[in-house]
């Protein structure tokens, strides 16, 4: 197994990967917008939807049916915000391809779709404060305000310590096992 992995720009820790399919991986975030906000991404580096083949996308969307079913549970919600930002203008920063799975409940935004204001504000952190991020224009209106919402406060989003990651990568790793044999 791997020690490192590429994300985009980013190098990985394999503690930070809790699941492994042909051609998919699933990453705990760095800065996840709620509580169990993680990343499917594929193994190939590439930056875009349509840079996959019919294997990688079917592999990658089976992952996150997979992933999903344990992260609604684990993080009791109900529904799940299944979401990929597919090139710069669309939102995607980390130019590697990557689906979005966050676990949704009653009432965790006060405006419920504010949660695609949210992915794309996280885009906006990481232009302003991480140099090896791609260079992105055109998306400022969108980022302009923040929504009236209930919930983790944006400003207050810090991104997590590498212990902190990796312990949730190892629980989740441990219910998808679980989920497996069941
Ligand atoms: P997007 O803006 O759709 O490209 O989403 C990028 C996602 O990657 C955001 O949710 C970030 O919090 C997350 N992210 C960026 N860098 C890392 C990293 N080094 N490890 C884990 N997640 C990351």
């Amino acid at each position: 197994m791997a020690n490192t992995y590429r994300f985009g720009p980013h190098i990985i820790p394999a503690s930070q990967i809790f699941f492994r399919s042909k051609y998919s991986l699933g990453l705990v975030n760095l800065k996840p917008i709620l509580p169990g906000h993680v990343l499917v991404i594929s193994r190939r580096s590439v930056p875009r939807f349509l840079d996959l083949n019919a294997d990688e996308v079917s592999d990658m969307f089976q992952s996150a049916q997979r992933i999903g079913k344990v992260i609604e549970k684990e993080y009791n919600s109900t529904s799940l915000t299944i979401a990929c930002q597919d090139g710069p203008h669309a939102g995607q920063s980390v130019p590697h391809v990557h689906v979005h799975i966050i676990p949704r409940r009653l009432g965790d935004f006060g405006n419920n779709d504010d949660i695609y204001d949210e992915i794309a504000r996280n885009t906006k952190e990481y232009l302003t404060k991480d140099s090896d991020s791609v260079d992105i224009v055109g998306i400022g209106a969108a980022l302009a305000a923040p929504p009236e919402k209930k919930g983790v406060d944006f400003d207050e989003r810090k991104p997590r310590s590498e212990q902190d990651m990796a312990q949730e990568a190892t629980r989740l790793a441990e219910l998808l096992d679980q989920h497996q044999l069941s």
